[in-house]
C-alpha cells in the first residue's frame, strides 16, 4: 500500500502541496483516499497501480471535496465529530452488534488475533471492578456502544435525528434509544415511538420519512459532554508527544498509509502467554502442563499459518517450535512462580479532561506483594526502558484510581518481558513520576483540546508513514 500511496501522492502533485500542515480540508480529503486505498489492498490479492486508481474512482470519486466552510451535508465518524457540532446531526442505521459498533468476542480462541475488543465503560457512574466478572463482555460492550451513541447525539446543536432500520423477523436484535440507553426492541417502529415518547418526553418527534419537517427541538448539551473528554492511552499520549501533527492524522481523523501488521513470532507467543495465563486462572492457579500449552500453541499458529503449512511444511514447524520453546522458557523461568490474578485486566480512568484507557497483561502475587507485568515483542534494550517505565507507572495511576490499587491491595512490583531477549526487567514505583505524569496527561489533552496540531521536524520524520505529505518533511 505504501508504494501505491507514495506514487499517486507523487503523479496528483501532492508532494509540491505547501499547505498540508494547516489545511483541514486537504488532509480530509487525503484521509478519504487512504482508506479507499486500505480497502483496496484489503480485498485485492493483485495489487497494481490501475487497479488502485479504479478501486478509487469507483467508491469515491464521485463524492464532493470536503470543505469546512460550504454549507452541505458532512459525513464523518462520531470519533471525527468530536468536539464539534451542527445544526442537525443525523444518525442513521442504528442497530444493535452493527451500529455504532460490532461485538467482537475478545477471547483469543476465537483466533483473532489483532485489534482491540470493546471493553471500556467510561461513565462516571458505572463504577465496577471488573468486567469479565460482573458484567461479562457482551454487557461490557453494549455500554460502550452507550457511551459513542451519546458521544454522537450531542453533536447536534438544534436537531437530532436518529433512524434505525427494523426487521420484524429478527425483533430481539434491534435497538433504539431510551434516555441514553440503548435498549433492545422487541418490534418495530411503533414500539421506537413508545420508548421515544416514554423516555424523551416532548422532545422527540417519530419522522415520516416521505414527509419531512424539521422543527428544531433545541436541545443542546453542554455539561458531562463526554466529547470533551479526550481518549488517551500510551500510545496515543507518546503518538502526541512525538508529533502532534502525526496525532491529529493517525488518532484524529483515522489517516492510515501503513502497511498491514506482520504476524511474527513475537506476536504469536504474547497470544499465547494471553491464552496460557487464563487457562491457569482457570486451573486453580497450577501450570497446565507442557501438553496443553503445546497444544493451544498449535492451534493457535495453526489457524494463522495455513499457507506456510502447505508450502513449507519445515519452515512452518521451525517457527512453530520457535514459538513454543519460548513460551515454554517463560513458564519455566519466571511464570510458574506467580500467582496470576488477572490476564488481560481492562482499566479506564476518567478524569476532568481526559480518560485513560489500556489493558494490564498481567496481575499476580508474590509473597503477598501484588506486582503487574507487561509482555513487549521486542528486545532488551536501553532506549526503550523509559518508555517501559512510563507504561507501567500509568498503569499504576489507572489502577489506584479504578480500584484503590488491584481489589484495596496495593501494586509493589513492576515488571517488563521482553518476549524477544527473553528476559524481566524490574522497575521501581516512583510517586513522584506519577505526579508528574498526571500533569502530563492534563497537559496533553488540554493541547489536544485546544487543536495544537504542531509538526516535530524530528529524526523520527526519516521513518514516518506521512512524510510524503508533510511538509515539516520536506523542509528538512
Ligand atoms: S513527517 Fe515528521 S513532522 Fe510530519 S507527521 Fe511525520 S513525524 Fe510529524
Amino acid at each position: 500500500m505504501r508504494m501505491i500511496w507514495n506514487f499517486l501522492t507523487d503523479i496528483t502533485g501532492f508532494l509540491s502541496e505547501d499547505k498540508v500542515l494547516d489545511n483541514d480540508d486537504l488532509i480530509y480529503n487525503l484521509s478519504q483516499l487512504t482508506s479507499s486505498l486500505q480497502t483496496f489492498v484489503e480485498v485485492r490479492f493483485e495489487r497494481d497501480i490501475r487497479g488502485a486508481f479504479w478501486f478509487i474512482y469507483r467508491t469515491v470519486g464521485g463524492h464532493s471535496s470536503y470543505s469546512e466552510d460550504t454549507d452541505g451535508i458532512q459525513i464523518m465518524t462520531i470519533h471525527q465529530s468530536k468536539g464539534l457540532e451542527f445544526p442537525v446531526v443525523i444518525v442513521p442505521s442504528l442497530k444493535k452488534d452493527n451500529f455504532p459498533m460490532k461485538f467482537i468476542d475478545p477471547n483469543p480462541k476465537s483466533g483473532w488475533i489483532f485489534g482491540s475488543p470493546t471493553y471500556y465503560t467510561p461513565d462516571d457512574c458505572l463504577i465496577y471492578p471488573k468486567f469479565d466478572e460482573e458484567f461479562g463482555e457482551e454487557l461490557s460492550h453494549e455500554m460502550e456502544e452507550e457511551r459513542i451513541i451519546y458521544v454522537a447525539m450531542t453533536r447536534a446543536e438544534d436537531t437530532l435525528i436518529l433512524s434505525s432500520i427494523v426487521d420484524d423477523c429478527e425483533p430481539a436484535k434491534h435497538s433504539a434509544l431510551k434516555s441514553g440507553e440503548f435498549t433492545k426492541l422487541p418490534k418495530g417502529p411503533e414500539r421506537i415511538q413508545s420508548a421515544i415518547n416514554e423516555n424523551l418526553e416532548n422532545d422527540c418527534v417519530l419522522i415520516d420519512p416521505n414527509n419531512i419537517d424539521i422543527q428544531t427541538l433545541a436541545r443542546k448539551t453542554e455539561e458531562n459532554d463526554d466529547s470533551y473528554c479526550i481518549d488517551l492511552s500510551f500510545t496515543a499520549l507518546e503518538n502526541y508527544n512525538n508529533c502532534p501533527f502525526r496525532y491529529k492524522l493517525a488518532n484524529q481523523i483515522g489517516f492510515s498509509i501503513s502497511e498491514k501488521q506482520e504476524i511474527d513470532e513475537g506476536i504469536f507467543v504474547h497470544k499465547a502467554l494471553e491464552i496460557i495465563n487464563k487457562e491457569i486462572i482457570n486451573n486453580n492457579n497450577a501450570f497446565i502442563g507442557e501438553d496443553k500449552v503445546v497444544e493451544i500453541i498449535t492451534d493457535l499458529f495453526e489457524k494463522s499459518n495455513e499457507e506456510l503449512h502447505e508450502e513449507d511444511p519445515a519452515e512452518y514447524n521451525k517457527q512453530l517450535n520457535e514459538v513454543t520453546g519460548n513460551v515454554i522458557y517463560y513458564y519455566k523461568n519466571y511464570g510458574n512462580d506467580l500467582k496470576i490474578l488477572d490476564s488481560e485486566y481492562p482499566f479506564y480512568l476518567k478524569d476532568k479532561n481526559y480518560a485513560l484507557k489500556g489493558v494490564v497483561d498481567l496481575i499476580y502475587e508474590v509473597d503477598g506483594k501484588l506486582g503487574i507485568i507487561d509482555y513487549k515483542n521486542t528486545r532488551l534494550e536501553a532506549k526503550y526502558k523509559d518508555k517501559f517505565k512510563k507504561q507501567l507507572h500509568l498503569y499504576v495511576l489507572a489502577l489506584r484510581d479504578q480500584n484503590q490499587e488491584y481489589e484495596g491491595k496495593e501494586i509493589s512490583n513492576l515488571q517488563v518481558y521482553t518476549i524477544k531477549s527473553k528476559k524481566m526487567i524490574d522497575f521501581d514505583i516512583d510517586e513522584e513520576y506519577i505526579e508528574e505524569l498526571k500533569l502530563e496527561l492534563e497537559r496533553v489533552a488540554e493541547d489536544i483540546h485546544e487543536g495544537k496540531f504542531t509538526s516535530c521536524s524530528c529524526d523520527d520524520c526519516k521513518y514516518c508513514q506521512y512524510k510524503n505529505i508533510c511538509n515539516s518533511q520536506k523542509e528538512i
